[in-house]
């Protein structure tokens, strides 16, 4: 301030003097007078390069000033400088508010009170097929067609989500997406998605599969409440009462084969995969499972049929001995169910050249189309529905043999021909297989 004033006395005393010198005393106050205005121009000029400066806001371009003005500048300088942070670091944590968001496996759409996307996070742009830059402004009501999203976007509850077809959806490629919207702010909306096609796809098949249970199990429970009522109220002879008990034994034997064969599989898909430990000779496989099949064979075939071994030397495989004589019993007992009586039957353990082990079974039976190849290990499905009730089949044997080929890393394979018979086998990869070596 002491500064400022020596100044302005400075430019007067300088100017009055000059006055003086050229004049008389009117020339000295005018010369004070021209003193005092040149010195307030000078210090506007002062001024606007402030407020030049300040525009500029370029802190490293600072004006050398001295005095009043020179402090000024210095403060302004600190005070743009402490706000060049605090802008720096909330954009910091902005980018990484906004990558989080980017990372969520749920989709984010921002939209403003008309409606427009104002920010899109790329699952979003991903599951509603919108291009997460070139779509920012545009009305989400123009981009997401569905008459389902229009109705709920329109309406004013927004308390459930709603499920609207994913881009791409077909019946063959599946595709479910489910959108909340949460309003915010001054009619503002926060928007978020989510892929449930697998979650869909679950629930379908749960629902099915507790549907088909039920299906299968109220057949034989129906059999056996109407003869359990019958033997209650009618007076029956020795003859059909004998008659009756066997049909309900085989209804009764029907209901306990599904629950076993449901336990399986649900034993199967909760435990953890055998590991490689226990090595088993495919002679102990085969033999227990070769003994079953002629005594199936005895009592479902007359003739029986023709099953042959197929001799090669034995060699080890590793895995779970239960499981997989589990998994070779449903085969054969499948060639023997579906094999009419007096056909063949051909088993064996080979090796492959490329070092794969393979279990197989080929039977002379009816074949199967190629359409039902695909659908074969699907629960409960079945080509020959009678034939496989009247034989005792629950749906499920193919399903488990998929299971215990897949835990033990190889497959079922299935070759069938019309008219001409079938070929299953399970593979199983040469990490699990060991020769035996006989010296
Ligand atoms: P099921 O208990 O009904 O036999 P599976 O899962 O074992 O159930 O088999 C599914 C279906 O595949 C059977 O219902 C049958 O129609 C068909 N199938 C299985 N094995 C054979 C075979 N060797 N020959 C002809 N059809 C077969």
């Amino acid at each position: 301030m002491t500064q400022r004033l020596i100044e302005l006395l400075l430019f007067v005393g300088l100017t009055s003097a000059w006055g003086l010198m050229h004049g008389s005393a009117g020339w000295a106050v005018a010369g004070a007078l021209a003193g005092a205005v040149l010195w307030n121009m000078l210090d506007g000029l002062r001024a606007r390069r402030l407020l030049k400066w300040l525009n500029a806001a370029d802190i490293a371009q600072t004006p050398k000033l001295s005095g009043l003005w020179a402090e000024l500048f210095d403060r302004s300088r600190k005070v743009i400088k402490n706000l060049e942070k605090k802008i720096q670091s909330s954009n910091a944590r902005l980018d990484n508010f906004l990558a989080a968001i980017q990372a969520s496996p749920n989709g984010v759409i921002l939209l403003d009170a008309e409606g427009r996307i104002e920010w899109v996070n790329l699952t979003a742009a991903h599951q509603l097929g919108f291009d997460p830059q070139k779509d920012v402004g545009q009305y989400i009501q123009n981009l997401v067609r569905s008459p389902v999203f229009k109705t709920y976007f329109f309406g004013d509850d927004f308390s459930t989500e709603i499920q609207i077809g994913g881009i791409g959806a077909r019946p063959s490629v599946p595709s479910k997406i489910s959108v909340q919207i949460h309003p915010y702010g001054k009619k503002r909306k926060l928007m978020l998605t989510r892929d449930v096609t697998a979650v869909d796809l679950a629930d379908n098949m749960r629902r099915d599969f507790v549907a088909n249970v039920s299906h299968e199990i109220r057949t034989p429970l129906t059999v056996l409440s109407g003869f359990v009522e019958t033997l209650q109220n009618i007076p029956v002879n020795e003859t059909d009462r004998n008659l009756y008990l066997g049909m309900m034994s085989q209804q009764a034997q029907r209901m306990q084969m599904l629950v076993s064969d449901l336990l399986t599989l649900s034993r199967l898909e909760g435990s953890p995969a055998p590991g490689q430990g226990d090595w088993i000779e495919t002679e102990d496989l085969l033999s227990p499972a070769l003994q079953e099949t002629h005594a199936l064979s005895s009592v479902l075939a007359h003739p029986p049929h023709e099953i042959t071994q197929v001799s090669e030397l034995p060699f080890f495989v590793s895995g779970n001995k239960s499981e997989l004589h589990s998994a070779m019993s449903n085969l054969l007992s499948n060639a023997v169910r579906y094999t009419p009586a007096g056909g063949s039957i051909r088993t064996g353990w080979h090796l492959r050249p490329d070092g794969w082990a393979e279990f197989f079974v080929e039977d002379s039976g009816p074949g199967i189309a190629a359409e039902h190849l695909p659908r074969l290990t699907e629960r409960f499905y079945r080509v020959d529905r009678s034939r496989s009730r009247e034989t005792g089949g629950t749906g499920l044997g193919l399903a488990i043999v998929k299971h215990v080929a897949q835990r033990h890393g190889g497959q079922l394979e299935v070759k069938s021909t019309v008219g001409k018979g079938s070929t299953f086998s399970i593979a199983l990869p040469p990490s699990r297989v060991q020769q035996i070596n006989r010296q």
